[in-house]
């Protein structure tokens, strides 16, 4: 009977140790981190019934499926690589030299305040040619809840200051941290003159997988017109731009590599 205690004890020790990593592994605390597409419409808790009303405002519940008026694709059979919660003063260089040597044009989903601590940093990525895109002044995962007024806040704000760094900056499209949109963030960003950007392919690159790994989600994944979600942010980036000088040469080779349209369709 003891070592059946035993193996028991030990797998329930297993099974804690490993819903624990996989939680803290998921959920990066400090670091702005894009969760994966299926964690963006996570089940809504059931409603607690409480006689005292909340302190926090009621955030609206996400839809079930992603809202109408996604641009997940270029349009074209070339693909489009996207990289977000930048800029970074250690990764977006470096990947900006990558794009370079590769001769391919980005889009950088940008985040206010890395905006504003870095503005040089934007400029240098639309000097180069690259599309900038709103990532939300402080990467709010529930920004798409919020009320409307504040969505609008938050991405006014945000495009300010993109346009501080960048005086004549165009900034054609949004994208909600996290994939979590809904309706309301779609239509604010397009009262704002800016398109709601998702994805179709994300090798989970913040989750800190191998350059090998990642370059292998992307090629099975990249099909014709595929936007591809990447991260010059949120963390350590080294994978990302191990894997960006083979991975952008397949793409290249397989489909083109394009530049999101300024004007999307
Ligand atoms: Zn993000």
């Amino acid at each position: 009977m003891r070592p059946r205690v035993l193996l028991a004890c030990v797998t329930g020790l297993a099974v804690l140790f490993l819903s624990g990593c996989g939680a803290s592994s998921s959920e990066p605390t400090a670091a702005p981190a894009s969760p994966p597409p299926s964690a963006a419409l996570p089940p809504e808790a059931a409603p607690a019934p409480s006689p005292t009303p909340s302190p926090t405002p009621t955030l609206r519940a996400l839809p079930a499926k992603l809202p109408a008026g996604l641009v997940r694709t270029t349009g074209v059979d070339q693909v489009a690589l996207t990289f977000d919660d930048g800029p970074d003063p250690a990764w977006t260089p470096k990947v900006l030299d990558r794009l370079k040597a590769a001769k391919v044009k980005a889009t950088f989903c940008v985040v206010g305040t890395q905006v504003r601590k870095y503005p040089e940093l934007v400029r240098r990525i639309a000097r180069e040619g690259h599309q900038l895109c709103n990532h939300s002044w402080n990467h709010d995962l529930d920004l798409a809840r919020r009320p409307v007024a504040e969505i609008r806040a938050d991405l006014t704000r945000t495009n300010r200051e993109i346009r501080r760094a960048v005086a004549d900056a165009e900034v054609p499209y949004y994208r909600q941290p996290g994939g979590r949109w809904t309706a309301e963030v779609v239509k604010v960003a397009k009262q704002l003159d800016m398109r709601s950007l998702h994805w179709t392919v994300d090798p989970k690159d913040w989750a800190r997988p191998t350059a090998a790994t990642i370059r292998k989600r992307v090629h099975r994944a990249a099909k014709p017109g595929a936007v591809i979600l990447l991260h010059d942010g949120g963390g350590n980036r080294a994978a990302t731009l191990a894997a960006c000088p083979k991975l952008i040469a397949a793409l290249k080779r397989d489909h083109g590599v394009t530049r999101l349209p300024l004007n999307p369709s």
